[in-house]
């Protein structure tokens, strides 16, 4: 039989249970509470010439297929990349967009459902998911177990509704997410899908959702009435390979533009969990010629100091900024980051103990990448002053990307792309009071078509029709709550 490519726990030993790609998919998370990590990072060697001839759907194809090569077979891939970037999906017809503005390249990764870049992957999953079902001998329904800081709800709420096989719980911390996305989760329509307010910060929900997954009992008793757990964090293997697709497209859109074929770029990936410049840190491994990756921070800057010092410490103050998205303290995904760069032998156990139980550690930097952060003020400038100079308007996220960005620099011969990964739409409020402060007077909704009227568009269609939506999930509990939750709706 032709070999698959393997998929082990960053916290296995040597006797730990391989999977394949579709098995790590629905699995989600190791029992051993370790991520999933291909035994061997691929090689893609770019062939320009081609790649610049493809479109978004061919690269995932040509790409994703160094991951799942023998899994999935070719017409399956096809069938899940076409049921997730299509013009339903996407707003532009290029799925995603590079926009040069001034001497930078933007990367836009916005344009799908719910308007940031987790659509990219979250389109995607529910598919990989439902083909790696049908390898199953006795497959069980679903369970998706969900925490979000905001984006990763909206849009797994948008790619898990009413998909055959599949139910969704999304907890979401309840003064942690945009009024604009909190409206969005609790008007939200399908049959298998329930959102839940959490009183407390992303990482508490983040963390019982972890206990919740990881109980035997729970299980015992999900199993046994024919469901299972599964996830849609960004820790999901089904997330993190669909997004090295867009480093990809990103480099041969610039090629395209006419850059040289072998020119270094810098990505500036405004970071919370990690996942996005993981993927760009894959693409790296891949052969593509990527010189650094920027990673940005907000005021929670634990991966600033990390970069900074080579000393990790998650134990500090949590701080609520307008770049909701990025405001964590325990980036799940640097666990990968982690085991690509310690042996066994050097601690690489101990120091995943500490990375999830806030404990501080130390590890060399990897010279592949290196970190700024933006302050609130830094990022509203950022937002007035590139709407100023270029009349293009960026959300909140992606200013704090703009911020490290001129911190780095332009510096000879290297291409600096900004990873875009929210619509300016979708964070109106800030975005709109950091412009001018006429708008304070305004609500968020009012201001949808305030910012219309400024860059001459229309309000995107997934927002327009938002605010009078009726409450279907007005749900709330305490972090200690959150099991009962989904005990008690499962099943129903
Ligand atoms: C999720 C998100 C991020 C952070 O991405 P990670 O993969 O978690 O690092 C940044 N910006 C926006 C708009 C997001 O939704």
């Amino acid at each position: 039989m032709a070999k698959k490519m393997k998929y082990t726990s960053t916290r296995g030993d040597k006797k730990s249970k391989r999977l394949t790609a579709s098995q790590s998919v629905l699995k989600g998370i190791a029992d051993d509470g370790g991520l999933y990590v291909p035994r061997k990072i691929p090689q893609a060697y770019l062939t320009p010439g081609v790649l610049s001839g493809f479109n978004y759907n061919a690269h995932a194809l040509w790409l994703m297929g160094h991951y799942f090569k023998n899994d999935y077979t070719p017409a399956e891939l096809v069938k899940c990349i076409d049921s997730a970037y299509n013009s339903k999906n996407f707003s532009s017809p290029s799925i995603v967009d590079v926009k040069e503005v001034g001497s930078a390249a933007f990367l836009e990764l916005y344009h799908g459902k719910t308007l940031a870049f987790k659509d990219m992957a979250l389109s995607l999953l529910p598919h990989l998911m439902s083909a790696a079902l049908k390898k199953t001998q006795k497959p069980k329904t679903q369970v998706i177990l969900t925490a979000t800081s905001g984006d990763t709800g909206v849009s797994a709420l948008e790619g898990f509704k009413d998909v055959d096989g599949t139910k969704i719980i999304v907890f979401y911390p309840e003064n942690g997410v945009s009024v604009i996305q909190k409206q969005h989760m609790i008007t939200q329509t399908g049959g298998n899908v329930h959102v839940v307010g959490v009183r407390g910060n992303f990482d508490d929900a983040q963390s019982e959702v972890k206990r919740i997954f990881l109980d035997d009992r729970i299980n015992k008793q999900l199993n046994s009435d024919g469901y299972e757990f599964s996830s849609a964090n960004s820790i999901n293997t089904g997330r993190l390979i669909p997004q090295i697709v867009y480093y990809f497209y990103a480099y041969s859109q610039l090629v395209r533009g006419g850059m040289a074929i072998d020119a270094p770029v810098n990505f500036i990936v405004p970071t919370g969990n990690f996942g996005n410049i993981l993927a760009g840190y894959y693409a790296k491994k891949m052969g593509l010629p990527i010189n650094k990756l920027i990673c940005a921070s907000n005021e929670n800057k634990v991966l600033f100091d990390y970069f900074d010092t080579g000393v990790f410490d998650s134990n500090r103050e949590f701080y609520l900024t307008t770049s909701p998205s990025m405001d964590i303290l325990i980036p799940s995904n640097f666990e990968r980051l982690v085991y690509d760069l310690v042996q066994p032998e050097d601690g690489l156990r101990e120091m995943l103990v500490k990375l999830s139980g806030k404990q501080k550690f130390s590890m060399p930097v990897p010279k592949d990448f290196v970190g700024y952060y933006a302050t609130e003020q830094e990022t509203r400038a950022a937002i007035k002053k590139v709407f100023d100079n270029h009349g293009y308007l960026i959300d909140t996220h992606t200013a704090v990307a703009y911020v490290a960005h001129e911190k780095y620099g332009e510096r000879a011969g290297e291409k600096n792309v900004i990873v875009s990964t929210a619509s300016p739409y979708k964070f109106a409020k800030t975005v709109m009071s950091s412009i001018d402060e006429k708008y304070d007077a305004y609500d968020d909704f009012a201001l949808l078509e305030k910012m219309a009227e400024l860059t001459n568009s229309i309000v995107p269609a997934p927002l327009a029709g938002l605010q009078g939506k009726e409450v279907l999930h007005p749900t709330v509990v305490d972090i200690s709550g959150m099991k009962d939750a989904v005990l008690d709706w499962y099943k129903t």
